[in-house]
């Protein structure tokens, strides 16, 4: 029989090699630690959690992460299973007691009788086998190298730079337009891919003071603060002059407000779509280190955006991604090398959950295909598959960055689109829809 070779025992490997093996695939785990060590990393446990040990909402019929939570425990999810093993008192989220979380991991792991631990880093792409890399945000240099020599140098970054996300349907579109710089494009789709918030010279103003007061995340330690030329967060272009943002991304230049054609923009916000659904929007060259609550206050300033609500906001991390729209086919797979699949956060999903889930769909992908097995696409209205589509081709892949899940990610639910009735209702609604879905994917699997 086939073996399953799992670079990486974090969220993702782990969780991968846990559903092959119950398929009955034999699988090896090859974990780095601790003989390599990352900068973020504690223990050579597998399922390690690095830094906060909150797995998020556990509202899996209001929440997209709960519903994600949800839809892992039906697919008898090692990572879930385990987190409510070791929960801790926390409100509706799930808080996990992380040491004995990672050694429960690591002990079930080593007692199935498919899995072996073998633990050594693992420095190439191999031309044969069965290959999952799961290897994570801190993947080692030298895999790192060898992944750039495969996908191209721009396919692969070291560290992500997230502008924040807004839910279009909370942009307020009596104050914002649809136009591209120049009116560049020359479909629909791009002519449609760009909004517009002007600012007079007084909110420019407040704006930028607003910036310099903010509240700022440090980075970790282990991260350099040189890399992100290019890249700057706009709170450090606010600090290098109070108009440099205003001949930056805020250049009030080749546009022309429809509300108000006579008046000349001081500056201008623009946001581009970032999914195909055209349900996100990112905030163009807004990529901060502001901390999350500084964030919404200071964008909420922006006109148009007084209301909006935000499918994730923006950071500046270490983090090891690949740009999987263009590398990987929907199994997740490299296209220019099959036996080669990726997971978890390399993948360009964000966090504990998101990482554990597309190590199962991997884990499940890979041994199916081991086994002969056909399995019908993950369906897009589940949460799982709402993610797996989103990075393997509904994603932007020319600005992609990493996503966490969220409602944004889901097709509309018919009838539904614009708000029409409460947020609450349209929750229940994607969430319903999902786990009729993700249950008639599972039914593939006896
Ligand atoms: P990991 O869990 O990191 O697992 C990857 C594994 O691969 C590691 O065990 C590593 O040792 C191993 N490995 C790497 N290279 C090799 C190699 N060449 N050969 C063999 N093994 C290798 N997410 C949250 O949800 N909440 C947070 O608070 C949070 N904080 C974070 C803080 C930091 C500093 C970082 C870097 C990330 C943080 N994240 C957080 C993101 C979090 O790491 C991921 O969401 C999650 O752990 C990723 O799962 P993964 O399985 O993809 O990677």
């Amino acid at each position: 029989a086939q073996t399953l070779h799992i670079v990486g025992g974090g969220m993702a490997g782990s969780e991968a090699a846990w559903q092959a093996a119950n398929m009955g695939v034999q699988v090896v785990i090859h974990e780095m630690r601790p003989k390599v060590e990352t900068f973020a990393h504690q223990t050579g446990n597998l399922g390690e959690m690095v830094c906060s040990n909150s797995f998020r909402s556990d509202d899996d019929e209001q929440n997209a992460v709960g519903l994600l939570h949800w839809e892992m425990r039906q697919a008898n999810g090692l990572i879930m299973t385990t987190a409510d093993q070791h929960r801790l008192p926390a409100g509706g989220a799930l808080a996990v007691d992380r040491d004995p979380f990672a050694e429960t991991v690591t002990a079930r792991l080593k007692a199935h009788p498919n899995v072996t631990v073998s633990y050594e880093e693992i420095t190439e792409l191999p031309a044969d086998g069965n290959w999952i890399f799961a290897t994570g945000p801190l993947t080692s240099p030298e895999l790192g190298k060898a992944i750039q020599a495969e996908t191209g140098a721009e396919a692969l970054a070291f560290f992500d730079a997230i502008a924040p996300i807004v839910y279009a349907e909370s942009i307020d579109m009596s104050q914002a337009w649809m136009q591209s710089r120049y009116d560049k494009g020359e479909t629909e789709e791009e002519r449609t891919a760009y909004l517009n918030c002007p600012m007079d010279r007084e909110q420019y103003e407040a704006f930028i003071d607003a910036l310099l007061s903010a509240d700022k995340t440090e980075f970790h330690e282990g991260e350099t603060a040189g890399y992100f030329d290019g890249c700057l967060p706009i709170e450090v272009m606010a600090e290098r002059g109070r108009e440099t943002l205003r001949h930056g991304p805020m250049k009030p230049v080749g546009l022309t407000n429809p509300h108000q054609p006579d008046v000349k923009a001081h500056a201008v916000v623009q946001l581009r779509r970032d999914n195909a659904l055209g349900t996100l929007f990112n905030i163009v060259g807004f990529q901060t280190k502001m901390k999350y609550g500084a964030q919404t206050e200071v964008f909420r300033m922006i006109p148009g955006l007084e209301n909006a609500s935000f499918a994730r906001l923006g950071g500046i991390h270490r983090n090891t991604f690949i740009n999987s729209p263009t590398l990987l086919d929907a199994q997740m797979r490299l296209k220019r090398k099959p036996n080669i699949r990726f997971a978890g956060q390399i993948t360009g999903v964000e966090g504990y959950v998101e990482s554990a889930a597309m190590g199962l769909l991997a884990g499940r992908m890979a041994a199916a295909e081991i086994l002969g097995q056909e399995l019908p696409e993950v369906p897009q209205d589940s949460a799982m598959g709402a993610l797996i589509h989103h990075i393997t081709g509904g994603a932007e892949a020319k600005t992609f960055q990493p996503m966490n899940v969220n409602f944004g990610l889901f097709r509309p639910v018919d009838g539904l689109k614009g708000g029409r009735r409460g947020r609450k209702d349209r929750y229940k609604a994607y969430t319903d829809r999902a786990k009729a879905a993700w249950q008639a994917w599972l039914s593939n699997f006896s």
